[in-house]
């Protein structure tokens, strides 16, 4: 890892982490603490298509037809923000795949690499403790034995099954797409990693230590 002489300092910055990791989350609080900006390649997204932009007209199209927007597109969309940020940035959510991560070292350097990581494990066990009322309320259990609680609204929480299989497959899917980004950071020594298992404020303090140790 670079070193990192002052938290003034200019910063370029990747959270890497999958779903449920807290990745949107640690980059707001990093943000806050050190005066970067956020990029969020799914905002952008949502902004554009919101904004009826040429480019969010094109990235609409892609998402009706249930397909993934192609590299080109994301990579421009990320292009134009980067020249926005020139006191710094993380990025959340961009690169995904090798391919974008070269095209990123093409536009700028990156400092460092932060990879949040969660143990798909222990993500299904404190998903199986879980329960949501239907007016969006979560609980935690205190056991697995508890299959209800009793909501402040006066409906029930309970567990949702086929969510918890959802995001476990979401996981799955997305440590071995992501795989490849991991060792091609490693190689370059950006990359560090955080347990993303912890609580928000201490991997965000860990984040922090790591960054300015
Ligand atoms: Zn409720």
């Amino acid at each position: 890892m670079k070193e990192v002489k002052s938290k003034d300092s200019k910063l370029n910055l990747v959270l890497l982490g999958a779903p449920g990791a807290g990745k949107g989350t640690q980059a707001r609080l990093l943000c806050d603490a050190i005066n970067i900006q956020h990029i969020s390649t799914g905002d952008i997204f949502r902004k554009h298509i919101a904004g009826n932009t040429e480019l969010g007209i094109q990235v609409k199209e892609y998402l009706d037809n249930g397909l993934l927007v192609p590299d080109s597109v994301t990579i421009e969309i990320v292009k134009l923000r980067l020249s926005e940020c020139k006191q710094g940035f993380v990025l959340d959510g961009f690169p995904r795949t090798v391919l974008q991560a070269q095209a990123l070292d093409e536009l700028v350097n990156i400092d460092s690499v932060i990879n949040i990581s969660v143990s798909i494990d222990k993500l299904a066990s404190r998903l199986a403790l879980r329960r949501v009322c239907h007016c969006g309320k979560t609980f935690t259990a205190p056991n697995l034995d508890v299959k209800s609680i009793q909501c402040v609204c006066g409906g029930k929480a309970v567990q949702r099954e086929d969510d918890k299989q959802a995001i476990v497959k979401r996981i799955s899917v997305y440590q071995s797409d992501t795989a490849p980004l991991i060792e091609f950071y490693q190689k370059q020594g950006k990359l560090f990693t955080v347990d993303g298992m912890q609580s928000i404020e201490l991997v965000h303090q860990s984040l922090y230590s790591k960054l300015f140790g």
